[in-house]
């Protein structure tokens, strides 16, 4: 799912709505959202430009590079961190998102 699929997908919801993650069909647990990041802000053992956490490398970094490379991963790839565990969740949440 591309970020614009996902803006697309929460603008048929109310904006002052919370929004959790349903987590692991197998036993569901409904979770806040503790942030964003991307994968290019993630620490990496290449890194040569001694970046701080949470931001970009520099150019020609051989860590960002390296991100570019793998299978269908990428730098700019975005991730919902999970927080906290609120309470037990459902499995029907997974039967009623495919209906979007
Ligand atoms: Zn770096």
């Amino acid at each position: 799912m591309t970020v614009q699929e996902l803006i697309d997908l929460l603008q048929e919801h109310d904006p002052e709505a919370e929004v959790r993650i349903m987590s692991q069909d197998g036993w569901p647990f409904e979770c806040s959202i503790f942030g964003v990041t991307t994968r290019e802000e993630l620490a990496d053992d290449d890194c040569e430009c001694g970046r701080l956490l949470g931001r970009p490398h520099d150019d020609g970094c051989p860590a960002a590079e390296g991100q570019e490379q793998e299978d269908g991963m990428e730098g700019r790839d975005v991730f919902l961190v999970e927080g906290q565990q609120e309470r037990y969740g459902s499995k029907s949440a997974w039967i009623a998102a495919q209906r979007c």
